[in-house]
Formats: C-alpha cells, structure tokens, sequence
C-alpha cells in the first residue's frame, strides 16, 4: 500500500509500506477515505523537537475511513461501516477515559507512529477509538468528518477547556485551523462576543464564517491590549491558545480576566510559563493533548445532521501521491490545511 513517510526535514514521500495486519483481537484494519496534514506535523518538517533516530517515520494521525477487517474481540464496529478515529486510540474503559480524557488513557496508542497519510491503517482498541456513522455518508460529508479526528475535536476542547458558553466572550489566539475550528466550537457552545485574532484576511473571512464577532489584526502585546479595551479593561472570560509558543501563550494568558479561563491545544514548544505571572493572573488555565473521543459521538451528530460545516477549512485538495506538496503548502502558509484523498 502507499503511505506517506518524512525521511528528515521538509522530506515527505509517497512510497510503498507494508500494509498492515491485525496484530491483536482488539484491531481494526480500516481503508482510508480521507486523512490530513495536521500542523503538529510541521513541526517535524521543521526539524524542531526531532531527533535522528526517529527517521524515517510514517505520517499522519487524523484519519475516517471504511472498516476493512477487525479482530475476534472487536465488538462495536464491523467491516464496511464508515468510522471516525481519535489521533490516540484509547480503551475508552480505563478510569482517565470515563474521566473524559481518553487523551490520557492508560492504555493508549499513538496512532501517528502508525501513519494514517496511507491507503490502510491498523486501528488498535478499535471499540474504544472508533466511532460509526449512521450510515454511508455522502462525499461532502467526508472532509467535516475527518476533521472530528483531531483539528476540530481538537479546537473543541480549547472552547470547552476555556468554559466557552453562553455570556462569554471568547478570544482565540492562532488563526491556523485548530484556531479558526476553536471559532466554530465557541460559536456552538453559545458564546456571546468571539474575538478571532488574525492578521491574514482569507482566514479572518474564515473566522467570521465560523462565528467571530470581532477581529483582532494585532499580535502580543498590542494583540492583549486590544482585547482589555474590547472588554472594558477586563480581558477575555475565555482564551483558547491554538499556536503553542511563548508569545501566542503570554498572550493567552494577559489577554484573559481574573477569574476567567484559558484553554491551551498548542502544542507547546520551548513555551516557560512565569509562576508570579501565572499567580497574579487568577485564570484557570487548562489543555493539553485533546481527549478528542470523549467529543466524537457530539461532533459527529453535528456533521451529520449538517449543523456544522468544519470540513471548510481544508483550502487545499490533493491525492494521497500529492502529500508532500500539501505540507509544503501548509509550512509556507499558502494552504490551512491540506486534506489528503485516495
Ligand atoms: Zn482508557
């Protein structure tokens, strides 16, 4: 089968892999109808966070596809359903996943080690990882499914980690598409005011689309001072911080009330969070890797039943075979994000 490997930085290629088998009676083998580049793995591609010893490595984590075959002791899927996957698979039994942070599951699987930019994928703890749609769904549905596998189950925890809801108004920091998804969730979730901070206007149209109220065109500490005067000097109720550095979590966090909430999805690199800063700042501040299955059966309803389009924000369409331009494009920001078809 194909897959798409990185060999080392900006090295993407489209080559043959074995294809998988089912190792043990709780795995599913799905086909892959469509994966992404998600922009976690531009950071391999940029040589940061990497040593030598990882390459090569298959890619990709964000993944919906058909069921092919499954093992003895998978019970709650069967081939030729449509299912959708987090990017870790998990029991969803141990105490963490009833918890609601199947991110965390004891048990869990990293399923980017298994490389999803591929024509099949072993989906391990397939009861617990994957979740059916009704029925077969139409081709519009597929890129807003897909993105329920991470970029929006992702950005729906930012909302819900920074207790977006009804009366609020939420700041997003990051206008990649876990930021702009962040815009979508809040917006659902009944936020009042939705302060998207961009500066590119293709993604502030995004963002509006999404539900922002408002846009902020400014970044640091323009970007926070901003914020305190569109909230009479008070800061945000809720931050989601969708970038994972220094400047955009400072920002995050000055740019939230006291008392308010700041939900982090970045994945942080090189970010040091100052304790008097975190001190004086009385937020609750919460994320992490997102629990995107405890999400899944919600957001797929909502894609379902059409009452949530996030497939919108794949600006970029290629073949599988074409992977490797997909991440060029998301690293040289021409693309959001790149949606990967067989
Ligand atoms: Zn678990």
């Amino acid at each position: 089968m194909r897959g798409a490997v990185m060999h080392g930085p900006g090295e993407v290629r489209v080559e043959d892999r074995e294809a998988p088998q089912i190792v043990e009676p709780t795995d599913a083998i799905i086909r892959v109808s469509a994966a992404c580049v998600c922009g976690s793995d531009l950071w391999p591609y940029r040589g940061i966070g990497v040593e030598d010893s990882m390459w090569p490595m298959p890619m990709g984590h964000e993944y919906a596809g058909i069921v092919e075959e499954v093992g003895d002791a998978v019970t709650t899927v069967k081939p030729g359903q449509f299912v959708v996957g987090s990017f870790w698979a998990s029991d969803n039994t141990c105490p963490v996943c009833r918890s609601g942070y199947q991110s965390a599951c004891v048990d869990r699987v990293p399923m980017g080690a298994l490389g999803a930019q591929a024509d099949l994928l072993r989906v391990p703890l397939a009861d617990g990882t994957l979740v059916a749609t009704p029925d077969m769904p139409s081709d519009d549905l597929i890129p807003s499914l897909v993105a329920a596998s991470d970029v929006l189950g992702t950005g729906w925890f930012g909302a819900v980690a920074a207790d977006a809801g009804p009366g609020k108004t939420v700041a997003v920091v990051g206008d990649g598409a876990v930021g702009l998804l962040a815009v979508l969730a809040a917006k659902q979730l009944g936020a009042e005011r939705i302060i998207a901070m961009s500066r590119h206007e293709s993604r502030q149209r995004l963002a509006r689309e999404f539900g922002a109220t408002e846009i902020v065109a400014v970044r640091g500490d323009a970007g926070v001072a901003a914020i305190k005067e569109m909230t009479d000097g008070l800061g945000a109720h809720s931050v989601v911080e969708a970038v994972g550095t220094q400047e955009s979590m400072n920002q995050a966090l000055h740019a939230a009330r006291p008392g308010g909430h700041v939900g982090f999805v970045g994945v942080a690199h090189g970010v040091a969070i100052d304790g008097m800063d975190l001190f004086w700042s009385l937020a609750h501040v919460h994320g992490g890797p997102a629990p995107v299955r405890h999400f899944l059966p919600e957001l797929i309803d909502l894609i379902w039943t059409r009452q949530i389009d996030p497939g919108k924000v794949f600006d970029l369409q290629l073949p599988l075979d074409q992977a490797a331009d997909g991440y060029r494009a998301m690293d040289q920001r021409d693309a959001i994000k790149a949606l990967l078809l067989p």
